[in-house]
């Protein structure tokens, strides 16, 4: 029989894993998204920030030099605005390989859904769910005919159990999860990827307020503290990573993907291990 050769079926990793990729990010002025916009610009991708924070998206633009990256003003609420975000990227840059539909907001706090209102909720809706929805359709209108392509969405660690954010965050982030897999059908066969990365809590300006140092470690480290994994804390470059493998020739035959990356926190249930050892921590 002849030998397999399997040193050859291995690429070398390449350093640059998005070169010659042109990529969207919307939300990518802040948290998140401006980490992935760094990241995918490291990595060798021309990277579009879509966001309604103009001087931020513009200030980092200017940090990475202006080169293989722009911003564009888009309120991804705005079909047009989402429509015109990616006809202009494709004239500028000649073609749509990556759509990381990441721009959300958040509502508090935490309570009732007896509480909870039709604006808040509508609200939500509109730029965590329809934004995200209508950036996909806008993507797949240039991807369907390039025949290939990656749809990426933030989704949250929320899709994979209750409890973790209100209920109208929650019907968002569901949303989107049952966005992939739908999309994942039918984009399939025109070469076209769809997953979602789902973070546990990261401390960024989501909340609203942007934290000083000491409050930011203190809020870390109270998120850490409920997390399950220990040791490790969640930030921001954290999901850009995840992202970054979903949107490269990495990911080639991944699809229909909820990429969860919460430290285990959505599988697991240790309180049955803590009532039957209750010294141990
Ligand atoms: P962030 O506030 O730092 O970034 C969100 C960005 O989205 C901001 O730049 C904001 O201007 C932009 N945005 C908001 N509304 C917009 C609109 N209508 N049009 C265009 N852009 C708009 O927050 P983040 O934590 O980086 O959030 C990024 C994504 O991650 C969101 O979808 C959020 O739901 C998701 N997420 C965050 C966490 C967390 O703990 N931070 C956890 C799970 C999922």
């Amino acid at each position: 029989m002849e030998k397999m050769n399997v040193k050859s079926q291995v690429a070398p990793y390449p350093y640059q894993r998005l070169a010659g990729k042109v990529a969207i990010i919307t939300g990518g002025a802040s948290g998140i998204g401006a980490t992935t916009v760094q990241l995918f610009h490291e990595n060798g991708a021309k990277v579009v920030i879509a966001d309604i924070q103009d001087n931020l998206g513009r200030d980092i633009v200017n940090k990475l030099g202006g080169k293989n990256v722009f911003y564009f003003h888009c309120d991804v609420r705005n079909e047009d605005e989402i429509s015109k975000l990616v006809d202009t990227t494709v004239a500028k840059y000649g073609k749509l390989d990556v759509m990381f539909n990441n721009a959300g907001i958040i509502d508090r706090p935490f309570g009732s859904i007896l509480d909870t209102t039709k604006p808040e909720l509508d609200r939500l809706i509109s730029v965590n769910l329809v934004g995200a929805f209508l950036g996909a359709k806008h993507a797949a209108r240039v991807m369907v005919p390039q025949r290939h392509g990656c749809i990426l969405f933030t989704s949250s660690a929320c899709t994979a159990i209750g409890g973790l954010s209100t209920h109208a965050y929650a019907v968002t982030k569901h949303g989107i999860w049952g966005l992939v897999k739908n999309l994942a059908a039918e984009l399939g066969k025109h070469g076209i990827r769809v997953n979602c990365v789902s973070p546990f809590g990261v401390v960024t300006a989501i909340g609203g307020t942007v934290l000083g140092e000491d409050e930011l470690a203190v809020a870390e480290q109270a998120l850490s503290e409920i997390g399950n994994l220990k040791g490790q804390i969640l930030r921001a470059d954290g999901v850009a990573k995840a992202a970054l493998y979903l949107a490269s020739d990495e990911a080639n035959y991944v699809s229909g993907l909820n990429l969860l990356v919460d430290g285990g926190f959505s599988s697991v249930n240790p309180t049955m291990m803590k009532f039957f050892n209750p010294e141990e921590e």
